[in-house]
């Protein structure tokens, strides 16, 4: 089956980090000596722990309570400033990470319902707040008494004997601040913040832009003989749509991925599934006022002229700075070396579809909405693979569980549903994590699309672990969208669907499994192009035996998958890969190309044509767009987390991979000792260790970037 790892958008790139990003500090308990009593603001109360107050929250209570949330950070980086002591590791850098714990709880669940429940309200609310917090993240930076002691304590670190935790401590805190422009001069901080302000308000636009064309936009399908090819499945669900948005008697293709790829694959109406493709594809790309592009050339001008201020060739020689990689030369170079194998694949399989095509006497030229149409058939034929035969035993409750049995088998967790919490939604629910006995953490899990919702899948955290303040256990969320079927009915997920619950849940894993002393290093808090490992590892136990066996049951036989269905995905593991590494692998070095441009560069852009120019250049094949093409491009354009970052999904599966190969060498993917290894030496220590030395402490040595090429199924080159 086709790994479609690397491609969900999640965790780390969502709200969470795009938080911490900006607010480094913004997450953790006040030692007050004010009275707090906004629910959103007081530390998590009631069982397990503390729970999150979703059923105090209102879109009318975010902005007071962050307001307010900020006074109190304000007021307690004044005291750490005006202490007469001189700069110590106490008094300043930890300190600084005890401050601002009710800000960070108000911002984090103003970003769960900006994420998840973004009706009109809290649209108003995200765009009035986002320059707001902008312009605070940079009040922060630019404190120059705060640095100065920041400076002071990094300045005097050798001499300080430090434990290994600590010193990185001081370090990342201090770098955090240089690298965003604390040592500016005061013209240039000025500048540096009124940018981070337009920035913040351009990135909520363009959000809005697209959601507005998701939402508004869709194909009405008229009658049966727009059906045609579709499995019952996607009939259902269409007629679902269509009765949401008052159509009664027909059928609805929402403008999402969920309801897009499946009719893509099925429809045998070659003219619907153009103008379905070309509605997607052209998410924010209408002129009007939804039309992305200028915002993206804002975005992009505002970006570089940013970097040129803080010292750097460009936006992305800026942001690539504190990530594995380290420079976007390391990047391209990655990229560049699993390009020309994804190029000569895709040649292959357009051939392939070609034939079949013609075989058919269908006369077409194989075109962008043709390809997941034949790439079927082709399965079909070449390995007698049915996409919707291995739907029906993929159900989404026994997914659920097989991804607590090996959580159980790997790391010895248990989790139990627990009703006496509040959720924000009725179809919200939440399990307690424990060891031995021992609560380790919550974990919500929220599955279905609603209106309001971001699309993709990805995971949250609402509180990271840490012993430095009391023993604080984590609260993680996984999200997705998939389409609600009829009341008591299972839902029924593709493998590709079932393969992203395994990638998100091994980022809740991430954030679960934490066991390190300051919250600025919990779990999925780690560099940007190395945070998407375990999750992509996570997704190599989806197809092993044991959980086949297991969990993928037929919803009406009742039957366990049978061993030559098991076999024969086994088989088509890498089918189509030159479809999945190149739409993605388009969208990475558009992101990263488009970013090393200059500032006087930039100012000038036009999105398209860099798109139209740049595939010209490198030979992107015409078959296939960008899996996400720009004006749609939320990762890089929603807001700062992903920009020349959308090669972290690459990098990280050279990560993935390698680890992947360890296991098989133990035998199993449930060789004890392995999982073990990697339990304590990746998936325990967050950030507090480098990452290229947790990697090597798992394998023995660096990363073999050729384990990559393998797991796709590509020659290995030097
Ligand atoms: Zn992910």
């Amino acid at each position: 089956m086709q790994r479609r790892s690397f491609l969900h958008a999640c965790a780390a790139s969502s709200v969470l980090i795009m938080f911490r990003k900006q607010l480094a500090f913004a997450k953790d308990p006040v030692p007050a000596p004010v009275k707090i009593t906004d629910p959103l603001l007081v530390p998590f109360a009631g069982p397990y722990g503390g729970v999150p107050p979703f059923d105090k929250a209102k879109p009318a209570l975010f902005k007071p309570a962050i307001m307010k949330g900020m006074e109190l950070h304000r007021a307690e980086l004044a005291a750490i400033v005006a202490n007469k002591d001189a700069p110590t590791f106490e008094n300043t850098i930890l300190a600084y990470e005890d401050s601002g714990r009710p800000f960070g709880r108000a911002n984090q669940i103003m970003a769960t319902f900006t994420s998840t429940m973004n009706d009109k309200a809290m649209q108003a609310v995200e765009a009035e707040m986002a320059p707001i917090l902008a312009a605070y993240g940079d009040e922060v930076i630019q404190n120059e008494e705060l640095f100065k002691r920041i400076k002071t304590v990094w300045d005097a670190r050798a001499s300080l004997k430090l434990d290994p935790d600590q010193a990185r401590l001081v370090d990342v805190h201090y770098k955090n601040f240089a690298r965003r422009g604390a040592a500016l001069s005061k013209a240039s901080k000025q500048r540096a913040k009124e940018i981070n302000e337009k920035l913040a308000g351009l990135y909520t636009t363009f959000s809005q832009n697209t959601l507005f064309d998701e939402e508004n936009q869709l194909v009405v399908l008229d009658s049966e003989a727009d059906l045609a090819g579709l499995p019952d499945g996607l009939k259902a669900s269409a007629k679902s749509n269509a009765e949401a948005k008052g159509k009664k008697d027909k059928w609805v293709i929402r403008n999402t991925r969920s309801s897009v790829d499946p009719f893509l694959t099925y429809s045998t109406r070659r003219d619907l599934r153009q103008k379905v493709w070309k509605m997607f594809v052209s998410r924010g790309d209408a002129s009007g006022a939804h039309d992305n592009k200028p915002i993206i050339t804002q975005i992009l001008a505002l970006r570089a002229e940013r970097a040129k201020l803080l010292g750097f060739a460009s936006h992305a020689h800026w942001n690539v700075d504190d990530s594995m990689a380290k420079k976007p030369e390391a990047a391209m170079a990655l990229m560049m070396k699993v390009w020309p194998a994804a190029v000569a694949r895709v040649k292959e399989e357009v051939a392939d579809m070609q034939k079949l095509a013609d075989s058919e006497k269908a006369n077409l030229k194989i075109e962008p909405w043709d390809y997941r149409f034949y790439a079927e058939k082709v399965r079909k034929a070449k390995y007698d693979l049915d996409e919707n035969e291995i739907k029906g035993y993929l159900q989404i409750e026994n997914l659920r569980e097989a991804l607590f049995w090996t959580a159980g088998q790997l790391y010895g967790l248990k989790f139990t549903q627990v009703k006496n919490v509040p959720v924000y939604m009725p179809d919200v629910r939440c399990y307690e994590v424990t060891r031995a006995n021992k609560r380790v953490g919550l974990w919500y899990f929220d599955p279905y699309a609603r209106d309001g919702k971001r699309s993709g899948a990805w995971m949250s955290e609402y509180r990271a672990q840490e012993t430095f303040k009391g023993a604080i256990t984590p609260i993680v969320s996984n999200n997705s969208n998939y389409v609600k079927g009829k009341a008591g009915e299972p839902v029924l997920v593709s493998w590709d669907d079932a393969s992203t619950m395994f990638h998100e849940f091994g980022h809740a894993l991430h954030g679960l499994l934490s066991n390190i002393r300051y919250p600025t290093f919990a779990g999925t808090n780690t560099a940007r192009d190395f945070v998407e490992f375990p999750s992509q590892l996570h997704e190599h136990w989806l197809p092993t035996k044991e959980v086949l066996d297991k969990y993928a049951i037929h919803y009406k036989t009742k039957k366990p998958m049978p061993a030559d269905l098991v076999a024969k995905i086994e088989k088509a593991k890498n089918f189509n890969q030159g479809f999945t590494t190149m739409e993605y692998m388009m969208s990475a070095l558009y992101d990263m190309r488009i970013h090393m441009l200059n500032a006087s560069q930039s100012a000038k852009v036009d999105p398209g044509d860099f798109e139209t120019k740049l595939f010209k250049e490198i030979g992107g094949p015409k078959e296939i767009v960008m899996r996400h093409r720009p004006t749609q491009f939320l990762h890089i354009f929603g807001d700062d987390g992903y920009s020349a970052g959308y090669y972290s999904y690459l990098w990280a599966d050279t990560l993935t991979a390698d680890a992947g190969e360890a296991f098989k060498e133990a035998g199993s993917y449930y060789d004890k000792a392995t999982a073990k290894r990697y339990h304590d030496t990746i998936l325990s220590v967050g950030n507090s260790i480098d990452p290229a030395d947790s990697f090597r402490k798992f394998r023995g040595r660096d990363v073999d970037t050729n384990a990559l090429m393998r797991n796709r199924g590509f020659p290995v080159t030097k």
